[in-house]
């Protein structure tokens, strides 16, 4: 693989046109509504240059006149997970016949305006959320058919983060602010001139990376470079320890803090929406009024949804406490043992989107707390009571 290079400012426009030239559909960081949200590109004049954006517990505004970057903002507010397992799709339709009903299957290819994709812009969370979804999708014994058609042809163009927002950790779980292994190229972007440092990391990115007007990178740029996630580290809003998770939070199950963020939890299932990981689907009937054809699609769901849980005559975890245990245990303890990774990148999109600004940050530092506080009291230490709600919650949570 040939080393680093850089691309001038305007050479960006040229990456995208080699994409669009091989077929992609190439999607990009663009603003809508308020927020920088990926949709279609073709010219890099759309890219959000010069915002910003800030991100806090709930809160989310776009910052104008910030430096002249085109990527100067922390993670979009949808992930690439919208793209690749996009939250509604047809799985198949059935038609009435005259003797019963026929049944055509579904795919992503059957689609006349099928591209694969290639999505610019990605940052280091969601690289390693990709990664994620691919060994829950694509490495087990059953294979999610759609997903992997989507994820085959995917070309994947990450940047990395130099302007890091409040709800960010991705330095604590390892996967940013530059990204890892997974992107077919990653670029970095410079100033004073602005341009781009750009390294392959796939055969398929040095192909494309060959194609285009590109010089050899100085040690001044690498340098510079180095300095950019250096600075993007240090200014990082939210750090998690990490090490002890799964002991942690499998010796809490009856932690009081459940109790405590249940009464601020409204279960309305945005951080699993936003979440670029989780990955839990329904189904959905949909019939035409004459009863000819029906169509079942696939859909996000969530496990902070009660019927989520239900099981043979009745839902499982029908309290919030027991629904936010369940998410969080899973996504930073158990989904380790199953899936052998964590489920959380630290892209802090389940912070900044959550309207009671639940932050799991803090409240792994809290059920830590209260988890030390026990053990001192079990030891008989003094001054070892918990301040929180003390007690386990009586009976268990449901
Ligand atoms: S933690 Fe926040 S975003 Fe998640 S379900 Fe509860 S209120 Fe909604
Ligand atoms: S749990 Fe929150 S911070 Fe972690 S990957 Fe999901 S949305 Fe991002």
């Amino acid at each position: 693989m040939a080393g680093p290079a850089i691309l001038p400012s305007r050479g960006l426009q040229a990456l995208v046109d080699a994409l669009l030239a091989r077929g992609y559909r190439v999607l990009g960081p663009q603003v809508r509504d308020g927020a920088v949200v990926l949709a279609d590109l073709t010219d890099i004049d759309a890219l959000p240059l010069g915002v910003g954006d800030e991100q806090a517990p709930g809160h989310y505004r776009l910052r104008e006149g910030g430096a002249e970057r085109a990527f100067g903002f922390a993670a979009t507010a949808q992930s690439p997970k919208s793209v690749l397992f996009p939250p509604d799709e047809l799985l198949w339709r059935g038609r009435r016949t005259d003797d019963g009903f026929s049944v055509e299957p579904a795919s992503p290819a059957d689609d006349p305006d099928h591209r694969p994709v290639a999505i610019l812009g990605a940052r280091g969370c969601d690289v390693a959320a990709i990664a994620v979804q691919d060994r829950v999708l694509l490495g087990r014994e059953h294979v999610d058919a759609h997903y992997a058609a989507r994820r085959a042809g995917a070309f994947l163009v990450a940047v990395t983060c130099s302007d890091p927002a409040g709800t960010c950790f991705c330095a604590s779980v390892g996967t940013g602010p530059r990204p890892r292994a997974g992107s077919d190229l990653v670029l970095t972007e410079l100033a004073d001139p602005h341009r781009y440092l750009v390294e392959a990391g796939t055969p398929a990115g040095q192909a494309l990376l060959g194609a285009l007007d590109t010089t050899p990178a100085t040690p001044d740029d690498l340098a510079a470079a180095d300095e950019l996630v250096a600075d993007a580290t240090a200014r990082m809003g939210r750090t998690m320890r990490t090490d002890d998770l799964p002991e942690l939070l499998n010796a809490s199950a009856e932690s009081p803090r459940w109790a405590a963020i249940a009464e601020r939890c409204l279960a309305c299932t945005n951080c699993t929406a936003v979440c670029p990981t989780c990955f839990c689907t329904g189904v959905q009937d949909v019939g035409d009024l004459t009863g000819a054809l029906d169509e079942r699609h696939r859909v996000w769901d969530s496990c902070f949804s009660q019927p989520y849980s239900y099981i043979h005559g009745g839902a499982v975890r029908t309290w919030t406490a027991s629904r936010y245990r369940q998410w969080l245990t899973h996504k930073l303890a158990t989904w380790t043992e199953q899936f052998g990774t964590s489920g959380c990148v630290g892209c802090g999109r389940c912070i900044t989107w959550c309207p009671a600004g639940i932050d799991l940050t803090a409240e792994v530092a809290t059920i830590r707390e209260l988890a030390e506080a026990h053990d001192a009291v079990a030891a008989g230490a003094p001054g070892g009571a918990p301040t929180d709600g003390g007690a386990p919650t009586p009976g268990g949570l449901r």
